[in-house]
Order: C-alpha cells, then structure tokens, then sequence
C-alpha cells in the first residue's frame, strides 16, 4: 500500500537528486505567510481583542479570558485520572534525568598569560511555551518543552495551548493538568500564529492581567504557527521550524514486519501530512509491512487519518541493494525519527549523521521517545536534521564570553590589533587600543 521506490538496480544518484528522489510533504510555509501576517499584525495593534476573535474564527470558541486562573490549574490536577498521572509523573521524572546531564559549566580558557577568556552559559530570561491542540492534544509536548528550560534555569515560563470549545475555551485540561505538575503557574488559552504573536508582543487580558512579552518561543504546531514563528524570527528566539511529524525506519530481513507497520502506523496517526517512510533492502519485508498495514489500520482509532497520511506523496517504501545505500538515503532524507531496526543495530546507527533521534533496535519505538524514553520529542522536521537538533537545555543557553586581559597582556597583542584595524580600513579601532599607552 505505501508508493514503492526502488533504487537497487539503478545505485543511488548524487545528494541533491536522491533528496529530490525521496518522498517528502510539501510543506510550503511561505504560501501562509499572507494568511499569517494579517493575524500577527492584527495581535500587535489590538492584542487581546484580536487573540479572541481569531479564536472564534478558528477554535470555536471565544475563551471569556486568555489567562487560565491558577486555582483552574489547580482544579484540572486535582481531577487528572490518576493512571495518567502516574505515567506523566514518569515521563517528567525520566526527561528531568536526561537534562540535568546536559547542563554546561562555564568554560574559562587562558588564551595568554594575563589574558582569559571565559564562556559563560546563560539562561534566556523569559520564554513562551507551545503546546498543539488541534487535531490532537499534547500535554507530552508541555512535559517536553518545560522540563529543558527548567532544567537550563529560564526564570519566567509561560505555556500556551489553543482553547477547546467542548472545555469551555480552556486549553485541554491534560494540558492544565501537565503544566501544574511541572509547576508552571502561567497559563493561556492561544493557539496559533496568534499564540506567537501575544508571545511577542505581549498583550492585556479582559480581566486587566499583563502578559508579558518573552524572549524566546519554543514548541511544535501546524504550519500557521510555523509561518508566524518565520515572520516573528528576530524579535523573539525560536527553537525551529517543526512541520507535520515524520519517521523513518531504516530494516533489513530481520525486522518484524508486526513492529515495522504499527511504528510507521503511529506516526501518520497525528496528522494526514504526516510522512512514514520505510527503507529496505528486503523487498520481502516490504511486501510483509505491506500486508501488515492492511492488516493493522482498520483495527486503529484514526483510520481515515492514517490513510491520508501513509497514502500521500510524503509517505513510501524505497528499496535500497544494501545498508550502506540505505544510510546514505536516511542521510539525505534527515528523518525527525528515525528507527534502525537491522542486524547489528547499534553499529548501523552510529554510522547514520542526520537524524532528529535515532530509535535502536526492536525494543526502542518511536512512541517510547514521545512519552518516557527521557530524550526529547521536540525535533527538527522536513530535513532540518541535517542542520540541527532537537529541543534541549542547550535550547535555552546563551553562551556569554567574558574578556579579560591585563594591561600587559593587551600591550603584547595591541601591535596585531592595530594591523588588523588598518587592514580593515578602520583606524579609531586601532586607537582605542594605542590610546591605553600613549601616557
Ligand atoms: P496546533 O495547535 O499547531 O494548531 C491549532 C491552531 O491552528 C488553532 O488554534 C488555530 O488558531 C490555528 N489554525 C487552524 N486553522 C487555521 C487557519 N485556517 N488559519 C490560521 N490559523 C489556523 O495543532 P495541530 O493543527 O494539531 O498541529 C500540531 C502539529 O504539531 C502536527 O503537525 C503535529 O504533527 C506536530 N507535532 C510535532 C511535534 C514535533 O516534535 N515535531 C510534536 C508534537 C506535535
């Protein structure tokens, strides 16, 4: 059933071709940017007024206040099912883990005698926090967003998720519920390009609450957001442009054709963009994923979604003659998740370079990373693997270099100094520095 490549007797084409060759959503932020430039300028001129008549037009739903109260917080954690709260508490507790490990110390080299160099890491003060709620809600992706910029020690934290119109213009309460857990008293109810925007901008409440512009905006959602963050780039940071989720699964003979289909299944369940693509070089196994697929789908909730996805263009099967060819395709097409599901996984896995995370093995799958694997599920889609990472502590740092040098120190490089000014046609900078020892 998925569109079928095969690229076993022809070898693989150069970089560019074979990524052109692959299958890939088309994702076209830029055809929504004159959709989206309307609605942030709209927020920036009218703020709040205009945040509750986009979410009329788009959510249903006119929340009577953007802000969620805290007692709201604290009432939507009082009534989580306790099941979910227990495995939140373990997604929190095994995310927290990981990014502890991550936080840097601050680096001081000694580059001359007298003359020092040092990296300090800081936090960035104030940042917005997405969580999606359209198609499908995710208090994991507040788990995901929160915990590395607690643990990079951001001060100020707001979340924002767009309001649901069955929860009476509330974010969805597992969201409330996920951002109380974690300790996140600022809540409000945006979604959207609209959500960036009073991230930006700031913006008064109904009731007289400020909201507070921040510095930075992190978190993934659909391309409306995507296309705001791009506009609002520059005024506030952001983490990267996520676009509809994608998995790879990179398998040989001996993948179980049962793990490969239900882990491809699973990822086009959030989105009909969403991209599954395997990547074999046993045509036998594509044919059992095949009828595993068929097999699978009808027995899952979202079928109709998940055949729009598996059925469309970003989506396919490519036949690879080996897994050297087959690292080579999952290189170029920079999976956001990628499986390796071969003999000797580890070793395979190790030699890929672009990948948002790489699952190992059998016991590894995607859903794992997305709830209690402790890594983060907020990574780089649509090919940005090749260029980037995922979320992380590192998201939130800052690398401030402090120079220190002695007057001797200075006085033993400032003839170089002077050259390079000179060489740059740019004297006075030379002069600030002769200036010290003309007495
Ligand atoms: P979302 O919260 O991103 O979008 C909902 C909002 O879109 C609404 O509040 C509404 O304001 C806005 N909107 C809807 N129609 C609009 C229109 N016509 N014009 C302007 N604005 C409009 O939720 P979603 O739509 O479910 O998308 C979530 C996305 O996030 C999915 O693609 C999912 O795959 C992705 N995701 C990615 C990751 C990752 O780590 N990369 C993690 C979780 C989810």
């Amino acid at each position: 059933m998925l569109h079928r490549t095969d690229l076993r007797s022809t070898g693989l084409p150069g970089p560019a071709a074979l990524r052109a060759a692959l299958p890939r959503a088309e994702v076209d932020v830029d055809a929504v940017l004159h959709q989206v430039r309307p609605i942030v300028d709209a927020v920036r001129e009218r703020g709040v007024d205009a945040v509750l008549e986009f979410a009329e037009r788009f959510d249903r739903v006119r929340p009577s206040a953007v802000r969620v109260p805290a007692q709201t917080l604290q009432g939507a954690l009082a009534a989580l099912d306790p099941a979910v709260r227990e495995a939140l508490e373990t997604s929190i507790e095994r995310a927290r883990k990981v990014h502890a490990d991550q936080r840097r110390s601050d680096i001081t080299t000694q580059v001359v005698p007298g003359g020092t160099v040092t990296e300090r890491f800081v936090p960035v003060r104030r940042v917005g926090l997405y969580a999606p709620g359209g198609l499908a809600v995710y208090p994991s992706s507040v788990v995901m967003n929160v915990v590395p910029a607690q643990a990079a020690g951001v001060e100020s934290l707001v979340v924002v998720s767009p309001p649901q119109a069955e929860h009476g213009g509330l974010p969805h309460p597992t969201i409330l519920a996920a951002a109380a857990l974690l300790g996140v008293d600022e809540v409000w109810a945006v979604g959207g390009a609209q959500a960036v925007a009073l991230l930006a901008y700031g913006g008064t409440d109904t009731d007289g609450a400020e909201l507070e512009p921040v510095d930075m905006a992190t978190g993934p959602g659909n391309i409306y957001l995507t296309a705001a963050k791009r506009l609002l780039r520059g005024l506030i940071g952001i983490d990267s442009e996520a676009g509809p989720t994608e998995i790879a699964v990179l398998a040989d003979h001996t993948a179980d054709p049962v793990h490969v289909a239900a882990d491809l299944i699973s990822q086009a369940e959030h989105d009909p963009n969403a991209a599954s693509v395997l990547v074999t070089t046993s045509p036998e196994l594509a044919d059992a994923v095949d009828a595993e697929l068929e097999r699978q789908i009808p027995q899952t909730k979202h079928v109709e979604r998940i055949r729009t996805a598996l059925g469309g263009r970003q989506s396919g099967t490519i036949l690879v003659a080996d897994l050297d060819d087959g690292v080579d395709v999952v290189d170029a097409y920079a999976a956001e998740h990628l499986e390796i599901q071969t003999e000797d996984a580890r070793a395979v896995a190790l030699r890929v370079r672009n990948a948002g995370a790489i699952f190992i093995g059998p016991w590894a799958p995607v859903s794992l990373g997305d709830y209690c694997a402790g890594s983060n599920h907020v990574l780089p889609t649509g090919g940005c693997a090749r260029h980037s990472g995922g979320l992380s502590v590192q998201t939130f740092l800052r690398g401030v270099h402090l120079v220190e040098y002695t007057e001797d120190a200075l006085r033993d490089v400032a003839g170089q100094v002077v050259t390079l000014a000179a060489a740059e046609d740019l004297p006075a900078h030379g002069a600030a520095v002769t200036a010290r020892f003309a007495k």
